[in-house]
């Protein structure tokens, strides 16, 4: 269940948006001063906060600020002043969403239903994974340039890297030396496709069992390479 922190000195309005929130399930605490507000909004118990502007002692514009210096709770500010909010969003402050009073307690609930869905699906997928290609026991990490045979690390060269995995990224394609050598090498194929026999040879070396009978890279006799899937 996700606790929400109200931070609100009238208090007939922090009970209305207490009271429908939990209706819709949340967890809530009330805060009625800016300082009591402010040491519960620091606390990482809350999945989202809705601040008011003007309260007693410390204000919301300064939890607003305290609060994103320390962590990336979404933030619902309430003011009475329309002139407050637009204020506060030109000040780029960091809070998720703005909204003045009086507020339908309906719109209130959505907003916050919205904003903590957005943030779960933000925090769920955190980093993007590396890119990684696995295919019988050879691990490539394509974002970290780091090769895996059986679970044991191998030391590719930079073009080593690039054309077993632009053969991996390819499987069952047939690429000619030319086509290889062009992708690779970034270059108008009049260097010495030779050059791609050499690193075919050496990658071999590196991730299969027995180089003379390839398991993952393949030589089409005439034509070129392929990696096998
Ligand atoms: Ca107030």
């Amino acid at each position: 269940m996700s606790k929400i922190l109200i931070v609100e000195d009238e208090e007939s309005i922090a009970d209305l948006e207490k009271d429908y929130l939990e209706l819709s399930g949340f967890e809530v605490e009330v805060k009625n001063t800016g300082n009591d507000g402010l040491e519960r909004a620091m606390s990482d118990e809350f999945e989202l906060i809705i601040l008011d502007l003007m309260l007693p002692g410390v204000d919301g514009f300064e939890i607003c600020k305290q609060v994103r210096e320390k962590r990336d709770t979404p933030i619902i500010m309430v003011s009475a002043k329309k002139d407050d909010i637009d204020k506060i969003r030109g000040l780029g402050l960091g809070a998720d969403d703005y909204m003045t009073k009086p507020f339908s307690p309906s719109e209130l609930v959505a907003r916050v239903k919205a904003h903590l869905s957005r943030y779960e699906r933000l925090t769920a997928s955190g980093r993007p994974d590396n890119e990684v290609i696995d295919i019988r026991g050879l691990k490539i990490d394509k974002t970290a340039r780091r090769v895996w045979m059986n679970g044991e690390e191998k030391a590719l060269t930079t073009k080593e890297f690039d054309l077993l995995t632009f053969l991996a990224s390819n499987p069952n394609h047939v690429f000619s030396k030319e086509e290889l050598f062009r992708n690779i090498w970034d270059m108008e194929s009049v260097g010495d496709i030779a050059t791609v026999t050499v690193h075919i040879k050496k990658i071999r070396e590196k991730i299969e069992i027995d180089s003379s009978n390839p398991q993952y890279i393949e030589t089409i006799w005439g034509v070129g390479y392929r990696f096998k899937i």
